[in-house]
């Protein structure tokens, strides 16, 4: 049995990043048989990008929300909300005193914080908290808690899964082999999904076309998304082009194809985006009837989540048990 880990940091409102990215490919994994699937809320890692603590709340609610109105079968997957899982954060300190200092320095994402500091002309570490560099740690605690084998993620998370093998291979050899040691699959089908200003569209920047938007507001986002000034007629370029890239990730390979041949012949930003618009409503329609009575009803989401905590702790309890012993946490007697 091969054993599958997707997280989603409940920082902000799910986007079509999200759901094409890690929702859809993660939901369709989940259905072959000797796939174990464990999907779960990030809210400790929100922690490092946020403190306001309704925008947590209310992104936790609006996650879960969308796994469930996107077809997760809870019967067959943990799906969990980490920070009702008390041994991930116990697991963490456990790597966080074999991790080397060295490693976590070269983390790209606390480095890319400092990098733009020194670039701005900054104190390096201007903004920085212990959360954005202690967490690859905490990511490898996410992952090594359930033994998964693979980790569906892009190409930016590659060098987290390397740390949390590297991290995994030390304390297996100071301790005894007590970890899987993970891998990250990187699917080359599934693309990284610009946002309506061209960078990844992300939580954080603020960038996101919202995947329940309403529909008259999903039609002006993506009517905002950036073109060039190109007119009707003149060629355009899909390769490069958000919208050409959102167009693909939402439609079949064929009408793709057929899209980029419009791209070539000039076709209208106007009319490529109305082609956008009704490629992303014909998907999202039909779940956010269901996402609208799943938001309204947060006790039943939350029965959802208990439940899935209690199947995830049935793994985790014990194994921190022998995590605790193995470290000589122990009773004297
Ligand atoms: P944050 O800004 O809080 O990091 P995010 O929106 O960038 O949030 P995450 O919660 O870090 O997203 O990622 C959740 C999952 O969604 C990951 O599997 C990630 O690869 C996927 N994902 C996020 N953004 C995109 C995107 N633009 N295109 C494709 N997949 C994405």
């Amino acid at each position: 049995v091969q054993r599958v880990l997707t997280g989603i940091t409940t920082s902000g409102t799910p986007h079509l990043g999200n759901y094409a990215g890690a929702i859809r490919p993660a939901i369709a994994a989940s259905r072959h048989p000797g796939v174990e699937s464990f999907y779960f809320l990030a809210d400790y890692h929100a922690l490092i990008k946020t403190t306001d603590p309704l925008r947590v709340q209310r992104s936790t609610l609006e996650i879960a929300a969308t796994w469930l109105a996107a077809g997760l079968d809870t019967d067959r997957v943990w799906f969990y909300r980490q920070s009702d899982i008390p041994e991930i954060p116990e697991l963490a300190w456990l790597l966080t005193c074999i991790a080397g200092k060295g490693l976590l320095n070269r983390a790209h994402a606390y480095k890319a914080a400092v990098d733009k500091n020194t670039a701005d002309g900054l104190d390096p570490d201007a903004g920085v908290n212990m959360g954005l560099y202690m967490y690859p740690v905490l990511m490898a605690a996410d992952i090594l808690m359930f033994k998964a084998h693979s980790v569906p993620v892009g190409r930016d998370q590659i060098q987290h899964i390397e740390m949390a093998r590297d991290i995994a291979g030390s304390f297996n050899h100071l301790y005894g082999e007590h970890f899987v040691l993970p891998e990250a699959a990187i699917d080359a089908s599934v693309a990284t999904l610009p946002g309506l200003d061209g960078r990844k569209m992300s939580k954080s920047y603020d960038n996101t076309i919202p995947l329940f938007a309403p529909t008259a507001e999903l039609r002006k986002l993506v009517f905002s998304i950036v073109t060039d000034s190109r007119a009707p007629g003149e060629p355009k370029d899909a390769d490069g082009s958000a919208l050409f890239e959102l167009y693909q990730a939402f439609s079949r390979p064929e009408e793709a194809r057929a899209m980029r041949t419009a791209f070539e012949e000039g076709i209208a930003w106007g009319e490529a985006k109305q082609a956008l618009f009704d490629k992303i409503e014909a998907t999202v329609a039909p779940m956010r009837a269901r996402y609208e009575e799943l938001i309204a009803d947060p006790a039943q989401i939350e029965k959802h989540l208990l439940e899935g905590a209690a199947k995830a702790r049935a793994i985790a309890t014990p194994f921190i048990a022998e995590l605790r012993h193995a470290v000589g946490l122990r009773r004297l007697t």
